[in-house]
């Protein structure tokens, strides 16, 4: 009988995509099942919370705060980036939460550290 060394060459794992299993993107990682491929989305990469579209993640931290600059209006106070991110959908939210939250005082107050 034909024996085959065995080793697994990029080839034969190229191969394996081809829609049976999710990929994650990112990792370029095979799961099993979509349940899988979420757990790990969940677990290693990040996903926007303020959601106008669905099952969008970001491979990581830096790549959602890009995002949220882009997208959204992210409040810059510590102790709101502390806490999840507090983004909102338009400058004029995000200046009510400034006002109603921070007093506004961000504005007035330049503070070096702490
Ligand atoms: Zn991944
Ligand atoms: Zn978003
Ligand atoms: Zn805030």
């Amino acid at each position: 009988m034909h024996h085959r060394p065995g080793k697994t060459t990029l080839e034969d794992a190229s191969q394996i995509e081809g829609g049976i299993h999710p990929l994650c993107e990112f990792c370029r990682k095979c799961f099993f099942n979509g349940d899988e491929l979420y757990s790990h989305m969940r677990k290693k990469h990040e996903e926007c919370k303020r959601n106008e579209v669905r099952d969008q993640y970001f491979i990581n931290y830096e790549s959602l705060e890009r995002h949220f600059n882009s997208i959204h209006h992210p409040c810059t106070q510590k102790e709101c980036q502390a806490q999840n991110f507090v983004v909102f959908n338009s400058p004029l939210d995000l200046r009510a939460h400034m006002v109603e939250v921070h007093g506004g005082k961000h504005e007035l107050m330049r503070q070096k550290g702490r």
